[in-house]
């Protein structure tokens, strides 16, 4: 089977393993324990803190450790919430975890950024709506999950310095896919290990001076998140976080975006009806984010198609593909209902190979040979 869908989660990676199971005999300890074992423990998550804020160009005291990218949104909404009276200004293309925590406790107080139909974020209109004052807060993710496009965090922060406006920054799907650095000077930033090797439930939130907690119960954290750390998972996520960090070269990156590349040119040259979204604006390297072309109830039928081809891919973000909803991100992008029915996600690892991206070619064309021939009797659009 090619797995296809890292921007959902990426299989745990060697290092992280090694990492979470060394964590799990050298620092069985709960951190806060005040013998010595409890002392060890609490040191190496220390130490976490400083090789991840050294990643993200920051003060250690700046980042804490959370289950992942959902509570840190949680958190970070719920401390501006509390610190100002103003609205929320949210891109139009945020993760669902940031719209609804924003939602939720910026209750009635959240505004949509719109993007350009290149899917990046309107920057005109930020800098207008800032320069009007009253904002408690901007969220605008750095890279985003469904289309791979990336946004220009380093001039989104620029606007809110200048107008003293604290920036959220989701950047769950540039870490550990392009280098961290320079991130650590947003007010917030999200991070969560599943997107990059390291072990499910684990991530990190850069937070500013002052931030209030969001789980309570417990002085862990400097009393900025309650409850006791996941130690192997923070280990984990680390091994694997500078691993990717590591291996994030130009020239690697280029490699990959040329594989991507002729796999996207050579379906569209032969599939007719089958788009690439976001060619025009900078993305990540690993995301071909495509419009297929139809047959009724698309998405899921060429899902179905290609796991039968042999291929996991995605319909979009995987908090939202159970419902079959129209993507946000793609009407934001001016695309209608139809069109977004048609979208499949192709997203790779860094361990993806030139040779998978080619098998890929042949599953399609397998996919959409299966799709060509008429539905058996009993037989259903998707397995799961
Ligand atoms: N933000 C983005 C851009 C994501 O892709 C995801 C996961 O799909 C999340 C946030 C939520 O992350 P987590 O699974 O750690 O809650």
């Amino acid at each position: 089977m090619l797995y296809f869908d890292h921007n959902a989660t990426s299989p745990v990676h060697p290092v992280a393993r090694a990492a979470w199971l060394e964590a799990l005999d050298r620092f069985a300890a709960n951190p806060s324990s005040p013998h010595r074992w409890g002392a060890r423990a609490d040191a190496a998550i220390a130490d976490a803190r400083v090789a991840a804020a050294h990643l993200l160009g920051c003060a250690p005291l700046d980042v804490i450790w959370t289950s992942g990218a959902t509570e840190a949104a949680n958190a970070l909404f719920a401390h501006a919430a509390s610190t100002s009276t103003g609205p929320a200004l949210l891109s139009a293309v945020e993760h669902p975890c940031v719209r609804a925590s924003a939602q939720h406790w910026f209750r009635g107080r959240v505004e949509v950024l719109p993007v350009h139909p290149s899917g990046v974020v309107n920057l005109d209109l930020l800098s207008h709506r800032l320069s009007h004052g009253d904002v408690a807060l901007v969220a605008v993710m750095a890279a985003n999950n469904e289309t791979g496009i990336c946004q220009p965090w380093q001039a989104v922060l620029e606007l809110c310095r200048h107008q003293r406006v604290p920036y959220a920054c989701d950047a769950v799907q540039w870490v550990g896919k392009l280098p961290a650095n320079g991130l650590g000077a947003c007010d917030f930033v999200m991070g969560s290990a599943h997107k990059f090797g390291g072990a499910p439930g684990t991530g990190f939130l850069k937070v500013p001076r002052g931030f209030k907690p969001f789980l309570r119960g417990g002085p862990q954290e400097d009393g900025r998140r309650a409850g006791t750390e996941n130690v192997p998972g923070i280990l984990a996520m680390l091994a694997a976080w500078q691993h990717r960090e590591a291996n994030a070269t130009p020239g690697a990156i280029r490699q990959r975006e040329d594989w991507r590349d002729a796999f996207l040119g050579a379906m569209a040259a032969e599939l007719s009806g089958f788009e690439s979204i976001g060619g025009s604006v900078p993305r990540l390297w690993n995301t071909a984010s495509v419009l297929m072309p139809s047959p009724a109830d698309c998405r899921r039928r060429w899902v179905a198609a290609l796991d039968r081809a042999g291929v996991a891919a995605s319909t979009g973000s995987a908090c939202s593909s159970g419902q079959e909803k129209p993507s946000e991100t793609l009407l934001a992008m001016g695309l209608d209902p139809s069109q977004t029915d048609r979208m499949i996600r192709f997203s790779a690892g860094w361990e993806t190979t030139e040779a998978d991206w080619l098998e890929l070619l042949g599953c399609v064309r397998k996919a959409a040979g299966f799709l060509q021939q008429p539905a058996r009797v009993g037989e259903s659009a998707l397995k799961e």
